[in-house]
């Protein structure tokens, strides 16, 4: 009788073989016996005999195609082993639920070609013409490219021109991008211009749709997938490039489970297809700087805007010596001129909720999460204290806990109280406020968007959901409020990520012919970061934050990986990972560093204690073999069952 060998998503690192009544294309679902339930698995291969005795049967093959097609399963194995996670989560994890539960693969609601496109009534300027050809001279093998462009450079037009001429010769064009906020009009934007299916996989379509765009890749009929991260495992049997838009975006990284990186691995699937691979962004993070002054990406630059917009102007606001609360007064009466000429601002402020902080102003008390290290916070329509970290909610205390006093109040801003303060300084203008809080309903962030989108006067009040992508064509001004939080950061990479946010959000204002203005309010105005923020030269700066990394050994000069381990128990958690230092210290190989076990920057969260251990090694071979190693051992690890980890290859935070 024929056996299958079938990968089932089980955190474990094997597969699993079967009896069948026939062979199983590879590739193909079936269910399958697991323990006492059935379960829905991925035939790796077929063979004549097993290791193992007495196999149990396969229920029912689900398909006769293969869903995974062969190049898919071999971009997968190569994912499962980087990142040393199991084969079969990695296998179910990319593919859509309705295929993980055993739904027929079957399309259910055919998209239409358009009726109708119409091409942009400008020229391309000669930096974006160069680039285009600079691709398109490389686009029938493997090469890397940074399409290096200033926020609003063209680079959108660039990718537009590539992706025709890829769809003129029958290919299909992935394209990842950050966040779904950015999604509604890059998606329009690849609508109207090109002649073929643009489909979009995220977050926000529901199970069936997800499906059927999953399935009109994998039969060739979408011309191009437009899609997050987890696009990057869609099937797509006649790709011939793949476009990473904002390729410094931490979004890029699955921050769970399977922790991957869909930036990382696009190298990977473009060289295994032989395929050109573009990574656009105003901001290279330091990994694709460094790739690409070793030769591994081709630089193109866009260094000037596109039409006649120009760079806004950007000035900092000493708030050392303001006493007006959030707001400083200069920045009121630079917004009042631009909604004076029925201009639209925007405020930056990465925080949402009403106020980070409930404190009684008589003794040292304030309002802590009982779960988490962290403090509550006051969101006032709904009247809670609120946990960001484990989504804990409360009552407000009415008087202090500790001294009994009637004295407690709210201190700091959130989006919300932001929102509440504007509209007594500007009773006339509409606000519209972009947060999770405000975006939860389906449907909801689109509506604001087309809202700022009409171009009447207004002030939008966001958080980073707006740092991206988006492109306001009457915004004027843009201020940022409260970003010093990140020069306190323990995070290595904080000022990386500072710089290239600030870039980010500045690069909304003055898309639009009229040079826009961005005012960042600050307690550290001598920052030797803002020199650079402030004259437009993130390379400079960039290459500056290399150097130091080189001398320190850091990444990208070095290769980290990070094993977390969390317990309710806190002694549990730290002396598994001792035990782990232990064992990975007796793998003979000096050339990978040990650091800790160490608590988390937020030791508790939902009560469970966090501690991590990080591996560092500027040999990548060395690192992800002793990592392989550890795998191999793990179950020796005497604590292993009384807490839960995880491992973590290329972390970012
Ligand atoms: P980026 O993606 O680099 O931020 P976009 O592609 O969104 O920039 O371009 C910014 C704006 O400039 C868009 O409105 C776009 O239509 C316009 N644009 C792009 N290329 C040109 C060009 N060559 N001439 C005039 N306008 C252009
Ligand atoms: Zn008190
Ligand atoms: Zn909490």
């Amino acid at each position: 009788m024929p056996i299958v060998e079938v990968a089932i998503s089980v955190p474990l690192n094997r597969t699993f073989d079967y009896q069948s009544d026939s062979r199983v294309t590879v590739g193909a679902r079936v269910k399958v016996p697991f323990g006492a339930k059935k379960v829905i698995g991925i035939v790796l291969s077929n063979k004549d005999k097993s290791e193992f005795n007495k196999l149990k049967s396969v229920e029912e093959i689900l398909d006769q195609a293969p869903i995974l097609d062969k190049p898919i399963l071999d971009f997968l194995f190569w994912a499962a082993k980087y990142y040393h996670h199991p084969i079969g989560e990695v296998v179910l994890a990319a593919m859509p639920k309705n295929l993980r539960l055993g739904k027929e693969a079957k399309i259910k609601k055919v998209i239409g070609l358009p009726i109708k496109t119409s091409q942009p009534d400008f020229e391309i300027t000669t930096e974006q013409n160069l680039a285009i050809n600079a691709i398109l001279d490389k686009q029938n093998a493997f090469h890397g490219f940074l399409l290096h462009g200033v926020t609003g450079s063209g680079k959108t037009e660039v990718y537009l021109r590539i992706t025709q001429e890829a769809l003129n010769q029958g290919k299909q064009i992935l394209v990842l991008v950050p966040e779904i906020g950015l999604t509604p009009q890059m998606i329009s934007r690849f609508e109207s211009r090109l002649n073929t299916r643009v489909v979009a996989i995220h977050s926000q379509l529901n199970e069936t749709q997800k499906l059927d765009a999953y399935l009109m890749a994998k039969n060739g009929d979408a011309g191009v997938v437009l899609g997050t991260r987890s696009a990057i495992f869609a099937p797509m049997p006649k790709l011939g490039m793949i476009i990473i838009d904002e390729e410094h975006d931490g979004s890029f990284k699955q921050q769970s489970s399977f922790r991957y990186s869909a930036r990382d691995l696009s190298f990977i699937r473009a060289r295994q297809a032989d395929i050109p691979l573009i990574l656009g962004t105003a901001t290279p993070s330091l990994e694709t700087l460094k790739n690409s002054m070793d030769g591994k990406l081709t630089r193109l630059t866009l260094a000037n805007r596109a039409g006649d917009a120009s760079m806004p102007k950007v000035s900092l606001i000493d708030m050392r010596s303001n006493f007006d609360g959030a707001l400083s007064k200069m920045l009121l009466e630079k917004m009042q001129q631009y909604l004076s000429k029925s201009k639209q601002v925007m405020l930056f402020i990465n925080r949402r909720g009403y106020a980070p902080v409930y404190f009684c102003t008589e003794c040292s008390w304030k309002s802590e999460c009982d779960h988490c290290n962290s403090s509550m916070i006051y969101h006032r329509h709904i009247n809670r204290l609120k946990c960001h970290h484990c989504g804990d909610e409360k009552m407000p205390e009415q008087t202090c806990p500790d001294c009994g006093e009637q004295s407690l109040e709210v201190y700091g801003y959130g989006t919300e109280r932001l929102e509440e303060t504007l509209s007594s300084h500007f009773p006339e203008t509409p606000i519209i406020r972009i947060d999770r809080d405000t975006t939860r309903r389906k449907k909801a962030l689109s509506q604001h968007l087309e809202k700022i989108n009409s171009g009447d006067p207004c002030i939008i009040v966001g958080t980073q959901m707006l740092a991206k992508g988006h492109d306001f064509s009457n915004l004027a001004m843009v201020g940022i409020l409260d970003i010093d939080g990140g020069f306190l950061s323990i995070n290595f990479r904080a000022t990386e990520y500072l710089a290239q946010l600030l870039i980010q959000v500045s690069g909304r204002a003055g898309r639009n012919g009229k040079q826009g203005e961005v005012v960042i309010q600050t307690r550290y105005p001598d920052h030797p970061m803002f020199n650079y923020v402030l004259s437009n030269r993130y390379t400079q700066f960039a290459s500056g934050l290399l150097k130091q990394r080189m001398s320190a050994m850091m990444p990208p000069f070095a290769h980290q990986a990070l094993l977390c381990a969390n317990a309710k128990n806190k002694q549990h958690a730290e002396d598994f990972l001792r035990e782990v230092a232990g064992l990975l210290k007796s793998i003979e190989m000096n050339t990978v560093e040990i650091w800790g076990p160490t608590a988390n920057s937020i030791e508790k969260k939902a009560d469970y204690y966090y501690f991590n251990l990080y591996l560092q090694s500027n040999n990548r071979a060395a690192l992800h073999q002793m990592l392989a190693t550890f795998n191999q051992h793990v179950d020796t690890i005497k604590l292993k069952n009384k807490v839960r980890w995880y491992l973590d290859v290329d972390p970012i935070d």
